[in-house]
């Protein structure tokens, strides 16, 4: 069923407790917690606790736990303290943008100067 965790997926694993995973926040939808290969001072992922292989993918499908991940980044930023100075939320889509992990995740990058991209 859509949504359903997969048991080949990593992120799937996080949110089942089969993977370690440092956590800075939780909450009944998404799961936040370090990336582990920091690219900035603060690099947390924020995911849905359902899986889907994409963001887009989770905005059609689910749009209120969307908008938690979407929250959540912004809560995350402001626990980082980087809510001042600015951040950065990436959502990597297709293997072509870099994207390795195929359940929708976003990356909240702050605590350094983060060059403009667009
Ligand atoms: P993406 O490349 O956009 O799919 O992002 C996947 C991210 O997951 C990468 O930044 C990885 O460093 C990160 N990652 C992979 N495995 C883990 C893990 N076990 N715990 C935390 N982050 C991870
Ligand atoms: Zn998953």
């Amino acid at each position: 069923m859509a949504g359903e965790p997969q048991d080949d997926c990593l992120f799937c694993k996080i949110v089942k407790g089969e993977i370690p995973a440092t956590v800075v926040r939780e909450t009944a939808t998404t799961v936040a917690f370090r990336d582990i290969n920091p690219q900035a001072p603060t690099h947390v992922l924020v995911i849905p606790r359902v899986h889907y292989k994409d963001a887009a993918t989770l905005a059609a499908a689910d749009p209120e736990v969307t908008a938690d991940v979407l929250r959540e980044a912004g809560e995350v930023a402001a626990l980082e303290k980087v809510d001042g100075t600015g951040y950065r939320i990436v959502f990597n889509t297709g293997p072509g943008a870099g994207q390795t992990v195929f359940h929708a995740h976003a990356h909240v990058l702050g605590g350094r100067d983060l060059q403009r991209l667009v």
